[in-house]
């Protein structure tokens, strides 16, 4: 477990890391990290004097150039420079009431939202994308639900399967390997780090064939126009996922889908996309 929190070293890193991800991306002409179009839009940002933020043409994302993220070198930014900055580790403590009082003040708890937008544990099982050590999947699971996650960073899975004995998997095709079928695919400010999002879901989509999805993503449909949305992309959130960019790749798919505000988040008082999307799969029911 990485406890060590964030060196002043490791921050002069991860800023220098951001510039030289940022140049390059100038370099390698600006594309969409998603699906590599070059057609982009300058997006102005208001109360900032340097603005370095698009709109791809060709997928309806926002996103800051990055030239590094997609390339091997991501991999040594995810595993060494990515938490710096972030002064507090839930999983460090290791307390459960610390985990609860966190999960409350990141809105972590999506129960009362699934419940809503997918119904009781009885509509079926649910696997969490990018779930880290198992906020969502734990309140889930205590809720009644047939649940498991999906988390990348190995610290992370590790902690959550070893300490709470929650079911995560490595990827969507690992989960998929071992049976799982959910009929509901639940993400919660994860889609916005994920600078090839449109394979990634395509991938997702193919292994696990859910019958909903629900992706929680910052909102940024004002970005033109209200400051307060500009600090949600920049160095950790390569993309601003739009409503946009979810009905061009539903129109694709065939799928059904929405979009809404949600509401603040208590820590930050910043807003979140709610996009529910329906496959027309039967999805699996436990
Ligand atoms: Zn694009």
């Amino acid at each position: 477990m990485n406890t060590e929190g964030s060196s002043p070293r490791k921050i002069w890193l991860s800023r220098a890391f951001y510039a030289a991800d940022l140049v390059a991306g100038f370099v390698k002409g600006r594309r969409c990290p998603s699906c590599l179009s070059s057609a982009a839009r300058w997006l102005p940002t208001p109360g900032r004097r340097l603005s370095y933020f698009f709109q791809c043409d060709g997928c309806g994302l926002f996103f800051r150039p990055t030239g590094l993220l997609n390339g091997p070198v991501s991999e040594f930014y995810y595993s060494h420079l990515y938490d710096a900055g972030i002064a507090t580790n839930p999983i460090a403590a290791g307390s459960a009431e610390l985990r609860d009082r966190l999960m409350a003040e990141e809105g972590k708890n999506r129960n009362e939202l699934v419940r809503a937008l997918f119904g009781p544990p009885e509509a079926g099982e649910v696997g969490v994308f990018g779930c880290s050590w198992g906020y969502e999947v734990n309140a889930l699971k205590q809720a009644g639900y047939t649940v498991f996650g999906m988390e990348l960073s190995n610290e992370r899975r590790s902690w959550g399967r070893a300490r709470l004995g929650l079911p995560i998997y490595e990827s969507t095709a690992a989960a998929a390997a071992d049976g799982r079928a959910p009929a509901l695919v639940l993400s919660s400010h994860v889609l916005e780090h994920i600078p090839r999002l449109e394979p990634v879901l395509d991938e997702l989509q193919a292994n696990l064939r859910p019958r909903r999805h629900i992706h929680i993503t910052p909102y940024v449909e004002d970005f033109r126009t209200n400051g307060d949305r500009s600090p949600h992309i920049g160095r950790e959130h390569p993309l601003g996922v739009t409503s946009e960019f979810w009905h061009r790749w539903c129109a694709k798919k065939g799928f059904t889908v929405r979009s809404e505000q949600g509401g603040s988040l208590p820590a930050t008082g910043s807003f979140e996309l709610i996009t529910t999307i329906d496959t027309g799969s039967t999805g699996a029911i436990v």
